[in-house]
């Protein structure tokens, strides 16, 4: 396809990386905005992200987002160039240049809140259960605490991860640190008002194996997976009583939205892409 000398030229790197739903999405987003751009796929060898980044810059690219494995090693290519979220976070999900330097910020939080919001729950004041300790829990907590949470507790099933997180929050940020507990999946014990699946275990086909939790009334159960059907932990959490159950579509749209800011300055409207999204991936 031949580009206009104004189209944007954008990508998600990372390996595997065929599966994203990142070009659609901002492809939707381009022409909801009316900013003319493509988004690729960029497939890195896995000792060659840092080429790869180089590659896509040099060549005009305007912006990439980072998916598995890479969003550490994006984080350290930054050096300087990152932002507060991104720091915090130690992960990148969202890269472009910027006077010459790589800029680096990582919107996972900010999706997760946003869909979050869109459920009409507000954060402040809830008791939140992290279930996982992997990237996306670690880019998920700064935001959960600044959004005003008044316990957070993260179980992982290595519970010496869990540990590791609660450290690096309680050196990062000391004036949380009374509010955040860490323990391994059956160390889940007491009653939440959001639960949040942000392990991969739905892709054994399974619910992470925790126990001691309670949902309190109305809780929300929330996975960062998605798909068709319900998730085997929003089955489980609708059995044990959670009021309210979501998975992570509207958090990838929501994410990729601030992404779309960062980079182009306009804000789009998530709500009608997550709907189309949703639809197709239903099949209706
Ligand atoms: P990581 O590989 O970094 O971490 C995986 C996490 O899942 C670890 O905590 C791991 O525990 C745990 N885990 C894996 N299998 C099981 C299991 N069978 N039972 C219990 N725990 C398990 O992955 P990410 O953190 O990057 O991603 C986690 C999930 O979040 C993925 O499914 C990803 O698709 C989703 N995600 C969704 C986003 C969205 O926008 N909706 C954004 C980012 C991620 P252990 O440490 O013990 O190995």
């Amino acid at each position: 396809m031949n580009d206009s000398p104004s189209t944007r030229r954008f990508a998600v790197v990372g390996n595997p990386v065929k599966h994203s739903r990142s070009p659609a999405i901002h492809e939707a987003f381009g022409r909801q905005t009316g900013i003319p751009l493509r988004y690729g796929l960029l497939e890195s060898p896995l000792d060659g992200f840092a080429r790869s980044v180089d590659g896509f810059f040099a060549e005009g690219g305007w912006g990439l987002n980072v998916t598995v494995p890479f969003k550490e090693e994006a984080h350290a290519l930054c050096g300087t160039g990152l932002s507060e979220r991104a720091r915090l976070a130690g992960a990148v999900n969202t890269l472009w240049m910027q006077d010459g330097g790589l800029r680096g910020c990582n919107t996972d939080g900010v999706g997760l809140l946003a869909d979050i919001a869109r459920q009409g729950i507000d954060v402040a004041g809830k008791r939140v259960l992290l279930i996982g300790a992997g990237g996306a829990a670690k880019g998920v907590l700064f935001p959960l605490l600044e959004a005003g949470c008044a316990r957070l507790r993260i179980v992982n099933r290595s519970a010496g991860r869990a540990q590791g997180l609660k450290d690096h929050l309680d050196a990062q940020l000391a004036e949380h640190a009374g509010k955040v507990s860490a323990g391994a999946l059956d160390r889940a014990e007491g009653e939440w008002d959001i639960v949040i699946n942000a392990t991969s275990s739905s892709l054994a086909g399974e619910a992470p194996a925790i126990a001691g939790a309670r949902y309190a009334p109305g809780a929300l159960a929330y996975d960062m997976m998605y798909g068709p059907h319900p998730t085997p932990f929003l089955v489980q959490a609708r059995a044990a009583g959670a009021g309210h159950v979501a998975d992570g579509l509207g958090m990838l749209v929501e994410q990729a939205a601030e992404a779309f800011f960062i980079w182009n300055g306009v804000r789009p409207d998530a709500g009608p892409v997550l709907a189309h999204l949703r639809s197709r991936m239903q099949g209706r």
